[in-house]
């Protein structure tokens, strides 16, 4: 199944109207863009019908539009064990759900009352209790321990695992849910037979559909909701806005199919499930990073470094329906969602560990530096018995030097030569320069006062034992690796190198590089530029070589590929045209996606698992290769590699160049600082100019939009070095 385009949450109340102006206690609801991004402000519902009428015409808008969408709702979805039974005859909570709709319309209906006839279908007393009315309602108790003998449980199993949450059973009170349960079902009743087929609701249904209905607490992100919550923000309004963002920063960072597939048994057959419940911290990671950041910023590296790496999904690549091009941004946050690292684990010496993606977060073994040791060569002393005005201690013999500690103790009143590096001897807690000081062999002479700890090193200053070095994905550099072994680590557990092949393809494409050729062939530019952009990156390259324009040879190559590497570059052929042969090949393999992404230079993606190996499809264009591989294979391979989505470094600085643009295309020039620190572009923008590439000493983002470029006018450069290059 397809990810999720939208993320709605809504904070569903039990009341009828709250009036127009936004106030807490009535119906809030939030939309949050898969991508991460701009999201609509949280939208205010002063009542139920009101609530339900913009649900149907939203959802139903985004299903025009071809987006899914995940709907979180704060009510629960089912009741304790038991009760659907009872109710409507069968363990059906979706029954349920209809049986509400038709005894509490969308405005009106007495829930209370509505309560007490249930009750009076059980034994004893309850379960449901409270009444927030004036009359009385016979069956309908007051208080909750007034009940008795009715059977059921108190609480559903969710409900015993989420600390905090209230009993379906209360229907009033403070932070009370039974309400909105009964008035919500009865919502989502009539929402499903408006919008039909398109709809399922977790975790009753598998979560496979246009929209999904799933039962949300914004409880469990309490904290996080509280610290985003913007001055003179309604609680209720901030309370929708982060959830929806952090259902989506759920699936940005690949934890949401693990929420939807965690709900029990029970839970699915009845009860209804929390999205999230078990999953807090993610949940709440996801919080912080989506409202601290809305569209940047990478995703925390995938923890630990299971020992089997996850396949990928077959329909990873697939597009929404109606989808046909893409922005670059959208592209790229849906490659980011459809990859998940698969690089296995290995242990390594830390003396090769350089370039490596560590696997797990490292961890001190011992503190730094290991003792309380010396700064300076010079003479130490307990501070405590010096005092001001010309200090003379007697020296002891002996001296404490870098690997050599002091066998003795310093008593108090005297000092000990020390040198850099040294350990402090017992009794000493303070140095003084040498250059302070003039001694005699017998006697040191120095300028009191001395700054008690003055030119020493406190055990543990630079980090402790146990302290968190690095995180898990981080690319480790040689200085990485002096952290690394100053804090005991021989060996650390790094990724193995993601296997990156490289296939070039085209009849009018020779292999033979330095060869005559005649002038209808062309050298194969981009197999080594490829190759050589993986190795840069850290990645192995598998070299698939060459293959004509022909789908039983590039299948033959694709195999080799599957079988050796963990992810296949092709070049050429990528476009839907009659000689577009790698497309051609994806496609009547039945594994095509091509994209068509609005950017110059690139345009056609082709994406596909062939043997569940991911394929990326560039252009054959050097230049549009290169543009695609740092723009779109880059990222993807960090992210396949365990090292997290990769962003390039950008710099903002004025053009030296003048252009015109239109709207709808991301374009990329080939370009270079001049000495003045402007940003000049290649000559010709023609996409067979290799030249420029090797000319450009970065690229030029032009965004989306319509731009007239001056001199002057500032732009996003890019350079190489900022694409890891
Ligand atoms: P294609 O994407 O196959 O339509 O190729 C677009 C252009 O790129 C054509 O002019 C090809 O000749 C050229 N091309 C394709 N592959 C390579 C390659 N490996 N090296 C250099 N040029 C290539
Ligand atoms: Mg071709």
């Amino acid at each position: 199944m397809r990810p999720f385009d939208t993320f709605l949450a809504v904070d569903w109340s039990g009341a009828d109207d709250r009036g127009a102006r936004p106030r807490k206690d009535a119906i809030w609801a939030a939309l949050a863009p898969a991508a991460g991004g701009a999201a609509p402000p949280p939208v205010y519902l002063r009542s139920r019908a009101a609530a339900e009428d913009w649900l149907a015409a939203t959802l139903a808008a985004e299903l025009a539009a071809g987006r899914r969408v995940l709907a979180g709702f704060d009510f629960p979805f089912g009741f304790p064990a038991g009760f659907a039974a009872a109710l409507v005859g069968r363990p059906d909570p979706l029954a349920l759900w209809d049986w509400f709709a038709a005894r509490l319309p969308p405005a009106g209906g007495d829930r209370f009352a509505l309560a007490a006839a249930i009750n009076a279908r059980f034994p004893g007393t309850g379960p449901f209790w409270f009444n927030a009315t004036r009359t009385d309602h016979p069956g309908l108790p007051r208080r909750g321990r007034e009940r008795e003998g009715h059977g059921l449980p108190e609480r559903r199993q969710a409900e015993a695992r989420a600390r905090g949450a209230f009993p379906v059973w209360q229907l009033g009170g403070a932070g009370a849910v039974g309400s909105q349960a009964m008035t919500g079902m009865a919502a989502l009743s009539r929402l499903r037979a408006r919008l039909g087929e398109a709809v399922r609701v977790w975790p009753f249904e598998p979560p496979e559909a246009p929209v999904v209905l799933a039962e949300v607490w914004p409880s469990l992100i309490r904290a996080e909701i509280a610290g985003a919550r913007r001055a003179d923000e309604i609680a209720d309004a901030a309370q929708v806005r982060v959830l929806a963002a952090a259902l989506a920063g759920l699936q940005a960072e690949g934890a949401l199919a693990a929420a939807l597939g965690a709900a029990p048994p029970e839970a699915r057959r009845e009860e209804g499930w929390i999205l999230g419940l078990g999953a807090e911290t993610a949940l709440g990671d996801a919080a912080r990073a989506a409202v601290a950041q809305p569209a940047a910023a990478a995703p925390p590296p995938a923890a630990g470094g299971g020992l089997v790496p996850p396949r990928l999904r077959d329909d990873c690549f697939a597009l929404p329906r109606g989808v046909d091009w893409m922005p670059v941004d959208a592209a790229l946050a849906r490659l980011r969602e459809a990859l998940a690292p698969v690089a296995g684990v290995e242990k390594v010496p830390l003396a090769d560990a350089d370039g490596r993606v560590l696997a797990e977060p490292a961890r001190a073994r011992r503190p730094n530096p290991p003792a309380a040791n010396s700064a300076v060569d010079g003479y130490g002393f307990a501070a405590a018995a010096t005092g001001a005005g010309i200090q003379r201690l007697p020296l002891l013999p002996g001296r404490a030097a870098a690997g050599h500690p002091f066998p003795g103790t310093v008593p108090a009143g005297q000092a000990v030569r020390i040198l850099t590096g040294a350990p402090l001897p017992e009794g000493v807690d303070t140095v003084v320069l040498e250059e302070d000081c003039a001694s005699d062999g017998a006697t040191v002479a120095f300028e009191g006062p001395a700054k008690a700890g003055a030119n020493t090193r406190r055990a543990g200053e630079d980090f402790a034992a146990g302290a968190d070095l690095l995180p898990a994905g981080h690319r480790l550099r040689p200085p990485d690796l002096a952290l690394l072994a100053a804090a005991g680590l021989g060996a650390v557990a790094v990724r193995r190198p993601l296997r990156v092949a490289v296939l070039s393809t085209g009849d009018e494409v020779s292999p033979a590089w330095g060869a005559a050729l005649p002038p209808h062939r062309i050298h194969d530019a981009n197999r080594p530029m490829l190759m050589a952009l993986a190795r840069r990156w850290g990645h192995a390259a598998v070299d698939l070589g060459h293959a004509p324009d022909a789908a039983g040879a590039i299948a033959a190559r694709l195999d080799r590929g599957a079988a050796e590497a963990d992810l296949i570059l092709t070049s050429g052929g990528a476009s839907a045209g009659e000689e577009d042969h790698v497309s051609r090949t994806l496609r009547d393999a039945g594994r095509l996606v091509g994209w068509r992404i609005a950017m110059k230079p690139g345009r056609p993606l082709a994406l596909a698992l062939w043997n569940g190996v991911p394929v990326m499809g560039l252009p054959g264009n050097p230049v549009a290769a290169f543009v695609c591989a740092l723009v779109f294979g880059r990222p993807a391979l960090a992210l396949l590699s365990g090292a997290g989505w990769a962003e390039p470094q950008a710099f903002t600085v004025p053009a030296a160049f003048a252009k015109r643009k239109k709207a709808g295309r991301r374009e990329y020039l080939r370009a270079r600082l001049t000495p003045a620190g402007a940003a000049e572009v290649f000559r010709s923008e023609g996409s067979g100019r290799i030249s420029g590439l090797s000319w450009a000493e970065g690229l030029v983002e032009l965004p989306d939009g319509a731009l007239e470029v001056a001199p002057g006018t500032p732009v996003r450069f890019l350079p190489y070095a900022g694409f890891g290059l």
